[in-house]
């Protein structure tokens, strides 16, 4: 595990994804609005995404960190899983098991159930497991104490998927594109580069990404939305905070 950003605290929120730009794509927006109302939000990527074919892992470590500065998360951390191959098994849950008791977050934001990168679901996975696990008192990892998360929800990413429910970002859009921005070897910045080419890296993709956020805006009502995924009902105690 390396530090990105800050030390590893406690937190309201943890925020996982796969790729250190994950978060950024697919639940900022969430990570700023919850941010503004006070609570405390750490990120943890679980590879550095050495197999992308733009950029290298310092250069992503960089990025990962400039965007967390622009953020203004809590801390990020990386768990240095192998980009790609990383399987579901005892090793790798107990890391992430480790972190959840280490930081003992409220809720914990995963990737998506199915996506167009099978690391995606595969990710997913992989947290629903140490979700649960790190509950269970007789799962040992270091010398932490279990604890049990109240909820786990997916943030969608690539493939349209339904939405259990959505998050309005409208007041963070700007926010949001310029810490994806930070990653200036994975995404558009304003003219076409030497780099090699690929699919997130066009001025087509940000306005795709921009879009889809409109698209789970207008289901809510609002300009801009992310949309999750949950693995049980949604419980709410005020319908008034329903929108
Ligand atoms: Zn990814």
């Amino acid at each position: 595990m390396i530090e990105i950003y800050r030390e590893l605290d406690a937190v309201d929120i943890l925020a996982i994804g796969v790729h250190p730009d994950d978060i950024e794509l697919s639940a900022c927006g969430t990570v700023l609005s919850h941010l503004e109302k006070g609570y405390r939000i750490g990120i943890c990527d679980l590879t550095r995404g050495e197999l992308g074919s733009r950029g290298d892992p310092n250069t992503r470590r960089q990025e990962a960190r400039d965007a967390s500065e622009i953020l203004g998360v809590d801390w990020r951390i990386n768990l240095e899983m192998a980009d790609g191959f990383s399987s579901i098994d005892k090793r790798h849950i107990l890391q992430i098991v480790d972190i959840i008791r280490k930081v003992r977050p409220k809720i914990i934001l995963a990737n998506a159930l199915d996506d167009r990168h099978p690391d995606h679901p595969r990710g997913a996975k992989l947290v629903r497991e140490a979700f649960f696990f790190s509950g269970l008192s007789k799962i040992s990892s270091n010398d932490s104490q279990m604890h049990r998360a109240d909820a786990l929800y997916h943030y969608i990413q690539d493939w349209q998927l339904t939405p259990d429910f959505c998050v309005d970002i409208s007041p963070f859009i700007d926010k949001k594109m310029e810490a994806i921005a930070a990653f200036k070897t994975q995404f558009y910045q304003g003219s076409e580069d030497d780099m090699q080419q690929t699919p997130i890296s066009s001025k087509d993709f940000l306005d795709f990404l921009k879009a889809k956020m409109q698209v789970f805006g207008r289901t809510i009502g609002v300009k801009y939305a992310e949309g999750f995924n949950a693995h049980r009902p949604v419980g709410v105690d005020d319908l008034m905070g329903l929108i």
